[in-house]
């Protein structure tokens, strides 16, 4: 073991396994390690870095608000706290009555949603759905909405109420009465492999949750901010939700989540009610408006459909045993495979220089910097191409060449 290894294995807490390797620079869709080896990244940070490493506009935001003011507390506001809130009330269509809240995670934008659905459900509504297979996170609230038992297991009791359900419209519909405050779902669930709901899915949904006076949460915290091809993964089925969670990629790399409400759930958090101290500081809010503003003027939604769909093509014509599907919309893509070497393939394509991940031991994930080009992805197939050769002549008792 190198010395990294050592300092890795002695000092971190042991929650993530075996670090892949010691990353010192990034620039781009392109990585280097401690040793000078260059790395394709086609996770970035797991749908975060949404303008790839060190983006210029990134790099500006970083330093000129550093160099302005970093943090006040909530009882200010900030002209980029203020400038990023009607920013993403406009881009996902909140209208006049929505609101934002900040947060720094996901986790806790979904901790946030929660909330929300108490005040909303209070005891005469104490149950909240949300789906098998689903994530939405690992502090106890989002934990207890998470449906993996082996993750929530060893934290139980959890915080009351939460029932996971198929992803169906019928298991949709036999869950619901008068008594459910909310419901939560992702409109693909990442971590699960990238599993799109059914067709139809969110719109009955949404018609569910009116009829029976439910709040519907989507969990856009992978999906959101351009990565599907569409701004947000709801923005593909034209309804209106009631809250929407944020994170990963709206801050292109730096922490920030945020709760966007619309309509009537703007009214339930009122003062006292929560606050995070962090929270919509002007340092993040800042850099997450300019990240935001750079997708839009780039057309990097535009550029994630394209991709995707380039990508797409890419992946169901290749002649390989080992690919059998794709899954996932826009530049959040799930590659099927018809053996469980989800993790063989990772390690080959690291060995080669592409950073991919298995969502689950079926599923590769792939979702890079929205920014990709054509140089990029002429890259990804050659290492693709080849890492899934090494794997299948390592199945097949061959020495790879
Ligand atoms: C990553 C993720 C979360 C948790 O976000 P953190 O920032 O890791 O807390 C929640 N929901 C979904 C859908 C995610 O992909």
């Amino acid at each position: 073991m190198t010395v990294w290894q050592d300092d890795a294995a002695r000092d971190l807490v042991l929650n993530a396994g075996e670090r892949l390797a010691l990353l010192v620079r990034g620039e781009g869709s392109y990585l280097w390690d401690a040793d000078g080896r260059r790395h394709l990244d086609f996770l970035a940070g797991i749908a975060v870095t949404s303008l790839g490493h060190a983006h210029p506009a990134f790099v500006e935001a970083v330093s000129a608000q550093a160099a302005t003011l970093a943090h006040v507390s909530n009882y200010f506001a900030t002209p980029p706290q203020l400038a990023l809130a009607a920013r993403l009330k406009r881009l996902a269509g909140a209208g006049i009555d929505g609101r934002v809240f900040f947060s720094n995670s996901g986790a806790e934008a979904n901790e946030a949603a929660f909330k929300l659905a108490r005040l909303h459900g209070g005891v005469e509504r104490p149950r909240i759905l949300a789906l098998e297979n689903g994530f939405h996170g690992r502090t106890m609230g989002s934990l207890a909405l998470t449906a993996k038992t082996s993750m929530r297991a060893p934290f139980e009791p959890m915080p009351g109420g939460v029932e996971h359900i198929p992803a169906t419209i019928e298991a949709l519909q036999a869950a619901m009465d008068d008594r459910v405050a909310a419901v939560i779902v992702e409109p693909i669930q990442g971590e699960a492999g990238v599993v799109e709901l059914p067709e139809g899915y969110l719109a009955a949904a949404r018609s569910l949750t009116l009829a029976h006076g439910a709040l519907l949460i989507v969990d856009e915290i992978q999906t959101g901010a351009g990565r599907t091809g569409a701004w947000f993964g709801f923005s593909h089925e034209g309804i209106t939700p009631d809250a929407i969670t944020l994170a990963k990629g709206i801050g292109g790399g730096f922490p920030i989540g945020a709760l966007v409400t619309y309509g009537s759930a703007s009214a339930l958090f009122t003062p006292g009610s929560h606050g995070s101290t962090f929270g919509g500081n002007p340092l993040a809010t800042a850099v997450a408006d300019a990240v935001l503003a750079e997708i839009e003027s780039a057309g990097l939604v535009e550029n994630a459909a394209r991709r995707g769909a380039e990508l797409r093509e890419f992946l169901l014509g290749m002649d390989s045993p080992l690919v059998d599907g794709v899954r996932g919309r826009g530049l959040l893509i799930g590659v099927a495979l018809s053996a469980p070497v989800a993790g063989a393939v990772v390690a080959a394509a690291q060995e080669r220089g592409l950073i991919v991940n298995a969502a689950n031991p079926e599923t590769v994930r792939i979702a890079p910097a929205l920014t990709i080009g054509d140089a990029e992805l002429a890259e990804f197939r050659e290492l693709f191409t080849a890492a899934l050769a090494d794997v299948q002549a390592s199945l097949s008792g061959k020495v790879s060449a």
